[in-house]
């Protein structure tokens, strides 16, 4: 039976307006292996430069080298990557992929073509490198689209589950200790998962106790958020969300569905960190 590990590698960080202070958020890839293979999920943002210049929004980190460096610090080099396992489309999931020009993109279909003509809310979070890459990947060996849930390898699936974009993708890999959820942006923090927990936020939202949090970038209706987050709840044993600094960074040796407390949980910065 086929054990995977997985590293949280973090490629970046963007600072995101947040109810009237800034939300710092980390932008993670994560390296699964079983032995044989090494999966990339997620290919990270472009350099801070760029999104800063389309987006006006200000971080570090991302890009071709960032992503090299991440994966050198794992004795990998890109052409190591045999396959690239993207949640979604957006800028921060979805970029740098000319690095692996000979890997397989596995995509939902529904996410390719939501890339090409998106929600018109979503436009700006759909770059042109990301889709011209992807359509450009004619060898069936450079794509593979799915329509629906799909067993990529052994002790390793994915859930297709429409939410904040049409082709969202949760991978759900097995290791010794059980199922871990790469969640993405389902549920990008874990007070969104665990909201009347008070470890996983300094507001826990207690009337919540039996629910979500949902996020405001959608292209799904609340129920069927709602179904998606309970659906890949109850086939895991852990979520990993994509934007929390807390998640563990080396699994299975690091453990645990939700951390031990709120330090990190930086939803609530106030907008005074002059950095910013
Ligand atoms: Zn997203």
């Amino acid at each position: 039976m086929t054990e995977w590990r997985i590293d949280s590698l973090l490629i970046g960080e963007l600072y995101l307006p947040h109810g009237g202070a800034i939300q710092r958020d980390p932008v993670h890839v994560w390296l699964a292996r079983d032995g044989t293979r090494n999966v990339l999920i997620d290919s990270g943002m472009a350099e801070i430069e760029h999104i800063t210049k389309r987006l006006k929004v200000k971080g570090w980190g991302g890009g071709h080298a960032k992503l090299t460096e991440l994966l050198a610090g794992e004795g990998l080099t890109p052409a190591d990557i045999d396959h690239v396992v993207l949640t979604h489309g957006h800028f921060d999931h979805a970029e740098n992929l000319d690095l692996f020009p000979d890997a397989c993109v596995v995509i939902q279909r529904d996410e390719l073509s939501h890339a090409a003509d998106p929600v018109p809310s979503q436009r700006v979070f759909y770059w042109q490198s990301t889709i011209g890459n992807l359509v450009a990947r004619r060898r069936p060996g450079q794509i593979r689209t799915l329509d629906g849930d799909a067993e990529l390898f052994d002790g390793f699936r994915v859930l297709k589950v429409p939410s904040h974009t049409p082709g969202m993708q949760v991978p759900l890999i097995r290791t010794s200790k059980g199922i871990v959820a790469i969640a993405s942006d389902l549920g990008d923090h874990y007070r969104y998962w665990f909201p009347a927990d008070a470890r996983a936020t300094d507001y826990p939202q207690r009337s919540l106790s039996d629910a979500f949090i949902t996020g405001n970038i959608r292209s799904e209706s609340e129920r069927d958020w709602q179904a998606a987050m309970r659906r890949v709840q109850l086939a895991s044993d852990i979520v990993v969300p994509a934007h929390d600094f807390r998640i563990p960074k080396k699994i299975p040796e690091e453990w645990f569905a939700i951390p031990e407390s709120t330090e990190g949980d930086l939803a609530h910065v106030p907008p005074d960190m002059s950095s910013f």
